[in-house]
């Protein structure tokens, strides 16, 4: 009977887990050689099940998944890493929440994307190893874009395309980009914010980089949360208009909220 189903053998991250029916839970997760899949994991709630302790929010775990023709069924699941300091604090699952619920808003088909998955993987440890989050998650938010198909238009001007001189631009997330003054006095749509040409500068330089380059960048104070909104407002332009999921982004700006919370809280 084993010929009915195909049995894969990867590994994933687990980006969303929803209860279903008694014991059992539907779980999104984010494998290495399908992509974005879902599957049954049957008899997980119950404290016996083998699977269970594996399989929580953002855990990596290595995975045997049966292929149904309508639902997939995770037969194993084997714990590979927890990113056990991110879950130390509110403020550690805040992140780890954001950075998968991210990816489950702006992936919605299976198919295998490797350096997607080195991404996310990367960014887990490098949260988990306590680097700045703001390095590490606007990295993630800005390369993510790329491996979606969302990048940016950071270099010309998305209306007239002349390249961009430094002074202080505008931001258009209906348009995917930055907008010269010019252009932006024209603009009747009125869905665009300014950008200091400062941030804009280090919005770049993420976009362009490889990860090592960045690592030890100190990103001025004032620059940080100024960053941090037009990434903000650049992602969820992006899936109020190309994706339509308010439920994900409500998820993803509560998760926002508590981060906001959390730092607060430690900076204090
Ligand atoms: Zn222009």
């Amino acid at each position: 009977m084993a010929s009915r189903h195909r049995s894969i053998r990867t590994e994933g991250v687990i980006l969303r887990r929803r209860d279903f029916g008694e014991k059992d839970r539907l779980l999104t997760i984010f494998t290495r050689k399908m992509g974005r899949v879902g599957v049954i994991a049957k008899g997980v709630r119950n404290p016996q099940s083998k699977k269970s302790g594996h399989v929580e929010m953002f855990m990596r775990s290595s995975l045997l998944i049966a292929k149904g023709r309508n639902l997939h069924i995770l037969t194993q699941a084997e714990l590979i890493d927890a990113y056990g300091s991110l879950r130390e604090s509110l403020v550690g699952i805040g992140y780890g929440s954001y950075v998968v619920e991210l990816l489950d808003a702006f992936t919605y088909e299976e198919g295998s994307n490797l350096p997607l998955y080195k991404l996310l993987l990367n960014t887990l440890e490098r949260l988990n190893e306590g680097r700045s989050p703001d390095v590490v998650l606007r990295y993630y938010e800005l390369h993510l874009l790329d491996h979606v198909g969302f990048r940016p238009q950071l270099f010309r001007c998305v209306e007239c395309e002349k390249e961009i001189v430094e002074e202080d631009q505008f931001f258009s997330g209906v348009l995917g980009g930055v907008v010269c003054p010019g252009c932006a006095g024209r603009l009747t749509d009125s869905r665009y914010r300014p950008i200091t040409s400062q941030a804009l500068k280090y919005a770049r330089h993420f976009q362009r980089s490889p990860y090592p380059d960045l690592a030890g960048l100190q990103i001025p104070g004032r620059i940080k949360p100024e960053l941090e909104n037009v990434m903000g407002y650049y992602l969820t332009s992006m899936l109020e208009s190309e994706l339509r999921t308010p439920e994900v982004m409500g998820r993803i700006k509560a998760n926002l909220v508590v981060r906001k919370e959390g730092e607060r809280r430690t900076a204090d």
